[in-house]
């Protein structure tokens, strides 16, 4: 019995952890399907051994919590869940619960929208306020960011004196596949997911960052109203379809639960040609005096059941592994297959992940293997059934785009190409080396770059040093002023100080401190391409991994040619950060808190100018505190050191 209670316990906590990461993060760690089990198993303890359920078990909530970043809103009539069902029995079941209650249900059948549930209010036809369903009692306005979604309306076409609304806020598989490329290019963590990237979305602080995020509304019940009376779930989309709502898509009433069935293999057939995700079909009893009788449950409405489509699996063979090259440089294997039939789609290529799924599977080209396609998830291969293949599949040594050397590194799955010059990477390293930090080039941002790249006038980083004016002003959308601005700034970005173009390289690990640091030490970037391991090791912040980096990348031929190019170009190699008045040599400062007027980086670019060091962190060797308003654990460990603390004024006193 003690075994049952850990084991219940144990679910309940797994449970919570990926709900918060589901709800509260946007960034789910397993997939649905998994979660769904496992909320299923715990169902199951708990009807079996009701002495050790409770009121606080997932199993009897709903959603996340409402995020304090937002005003709360109290829902007037709560945000339900709904019950799920993943086989027919479990539909004639359904159906069996509510003809005990009510005579001859009639039902409606609608996909069930995988995006993120909000309820809007409306007076007099006017958009007054949205929310999200929080944990069903307490969401949060997000009225700013519903009213830029070009299909929540901001006024009905009839003036119903009040009418609160309920629907799923999801993002376009088209819209998905846009952000998800803008985030890899600028090197930001992609979203997993279309709900996800839905949820993250509708949640921004700055309604401008969800306006360009393509995200898309369906309205699917009536929560309140005023002014008019509907007795049928029909008739109420039917309505919100008149005032002016984007109701959810091909609905249909149905006399039995065998023709809600036919309805739901319908939907299912559909899944994979529609704009949008679905996780299932929902049915529900049409008729509202029957959901009365009805009711529902803490969690759920008893008159509605969502049916899960459940993962389907197929053996196939794998004709090919097919190895690409991410804008990070990472090498992703994809297994290319005979065409299968899946959950609705076509399926004829499928995730390996990497070398470690690879070896652990055993897997080998011309296996038979299982493929398993849940949803909207990409298809993985579970399993080989067939060894038909000599050996297990092994990643290339060499890079499929550039052809140079890729690398693994300790503790890491991911295989990587880090030549800066491969194709595959071009433009994200592009867009890094002529950014702020690094070579500060202000006429070549993003955009221009991905047009230059894609007219072929930049194929190399170097090119950027080569651009012809006059090609420029002939490009759509350029004028010789544009060009000449563009040329000019590439220009004076030839005199930088080496420590700039040093972490333009984006040589891993080495982030703007650190090519600093590089820079001070060695002073000329022939110094560095000579240095050792050990030699870089001296350098006070550098550790083993970030000394590897550095003579890892200039190993490479590719680094080799680019800095004799840059070098051809006019490039500065040299660390023009020649210390004059050496006052602070010795000295290590630490910042904290908001200055009065200087800002931290100029602060410790005064530092560095008189020949001081900076560090993030207190210790005993740190020489003085520098600290400003709402300083926090630095200043406490500061005194608890005895280390000199100096505010602003002291500072620039010191620097005359
Ligand atoms: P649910 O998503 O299964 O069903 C309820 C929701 O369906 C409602 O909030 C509603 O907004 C939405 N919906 C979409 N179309 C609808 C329609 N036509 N009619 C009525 N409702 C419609 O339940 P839930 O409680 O929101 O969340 C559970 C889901 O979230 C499960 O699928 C679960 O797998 C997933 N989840 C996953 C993880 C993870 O780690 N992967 C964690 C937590 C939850």
């Amino acid at each position: 019995m003690e075994d049952i209670k850990n084991k219940i316990e144990e679910l309940r906590n797994t449970l919570r952890y990926h709900s918060d990461r589901y709800y509260n993060d946007d960034a789910p760690e397993i997939e649905d399907y998994e979660y769904d089990m496992m909320m299923r198993q715990l169902k199951e303890l708990e009807e079996k051994y009701p002495q050790y359920d409770t009121p606080d078990s997932p199993t009897k909530k709903v959603g996340g919590k409402a995020d304090n970043s937002f005003a709360p809103v109290r829902h007037n009539v709560r945000m339900e869940s709904l019950q799920d069902a993943f086989s027919r029995e479990e539909i004639y079941d359904f159906e069996k619960r509510v003809t005990d209650v009510v005579a001859s249900p009639q039902y409606v059948v609608e996909p069930k929208i995988d995006g993120l549930s909000v309820s809007l209010e409306y007076r007099d036809g006017v958009f007054v306020k949205g929310s999200t369903r929080g944990d069903g009692d307490v969401g949060e306005d997000v009225s700013g960011n519903l009213r830029v979604i070009h299909n929540v309306p901001l006024k009905l076409n009839k003036p119903i004196p009040f009418i609160e609304v309920r629907g799923e806020v999801y993002m376009p598989k088209k819209s998905f596949d846009k952000v998800v490329d803008r985030q890899l290019i600028n090197g930001e963590k992609p979203f997993k997911n279309p709900r996800n990237a839905a949820a993250g979305s509708l949640r921004q602080k700055d309604s401008k960052v969800t306006a360009g995020r393509g995200l898309d509304i369906f309205i699917f019940n009536i929560q309140q109203i005023e002014g008019a009376e509907l007795n049928s779930h029909k008739d109420s989309l039917d309505f919100l379809s008149e005032l002016g709502f984007n109701t959810v898509p091909f609905y249909k009433k149905v006399d039995t639960i065998d023709d809600a069935l036919d309805e739901i293999d319908r939907i299912g057939e559909a899944r994979g040609s529609l704009e949008f995700d679905i996780d299932g079909a929902v049915i529900k009893v049409d008729d509202f005096e029957q959901r009365r009788n009805l009711g529902s449950t803490a969690k759920y409405p008893k008159w509605a059941v969502a049916f899960k489509y459940p993962p389907e699996e197929k053996q196939t063979k794998l004709i090919d592994i097919e190895i690409a090259v991410g804008r990070t440089g990472v090498l992703t294997p994809t297994a290319v297959l005979e065409s299968v039939h899946l959950a609705g789609t076509t399926v004829s290529r499928a995730t390996l992940h990497n070398q470690d799924f690879i070896n652990e599977k055993g897997i080998g080209i011309g296996d038979i293997v299982t493929v398993r396609k849940a949803g909207d998830i990409i298809p993985e291969v579970l399993c080989v059934n067939e060894h038909n293949s000599s050996s297990v599949f092994k990643f290339p040594e060499v890079c499929p785009s550039c052809g140079e050397k890729v690398i693994r590194e300790e503790g890491e799955a991911a295989i990587r190409c880090i030549n800066p010059e491969c194709p595959a990477q071009l433009l994200r390293n592009l867009i890094h080396f002529c950014s702020r930090d690094a070579m500060d080039i202000e006429g070549l941002g993003p955009a221009i770059i991905e047009t230059f790249v894609n007219v072929g006038m930049i194929k190399k980083t170097y090119d950027i040093y080569n651009l012809n004016p006059l090609e420029i002003a002939n490009l759509e959308g350029f004028k010789e002023t544009s060009a000449n601005n563009i040329i000019s700034s590439v220009e004076s970005s030839k005199n930088n100080d080496l420590s700039k173009l040093l972490f333009a390289l984006g040589i891993r690990h080495i982030g703007a401190k650190a090519a600093k640091l590089l820079s001070d030490k060695f002073k000329s970037i022939d110094s560095i391409m000579n240095a050792s391991v050990e030699d870089i090791l001296q350098i006070d912040g550098y550790g083993e991994i970030m000394a590897k980096s550095v003579v890892d990348y200039f190993a490479t031929d590719s680094a080799k040619e680019l800095i004799q190019k840059l070098k051809e170009c006019g490039v500065n190699m040299l660390s023009t950060n020649v210390v004059e008045d050496s006052r602070f040599e010795g000295m290590t400062f630490v910042l904290t808190g908001t200055l009065p007027t200087l800002k931290r980086s100029e602060a410790s670019e005064i530092i560095e100018s008189f020949g001081g060091k900076t560090s993030s962190s207190v210790s005993k060797k740190t020489t003085f505190v520098l600290a400003g308003e709402e300083a926090g654990s630095k200043l406490d460990k500061a005194n608890k050191l005895g280390i000199e603390v100096i505010d602003e004024a002291k500072f620039l006193e010191m620097t005359k």
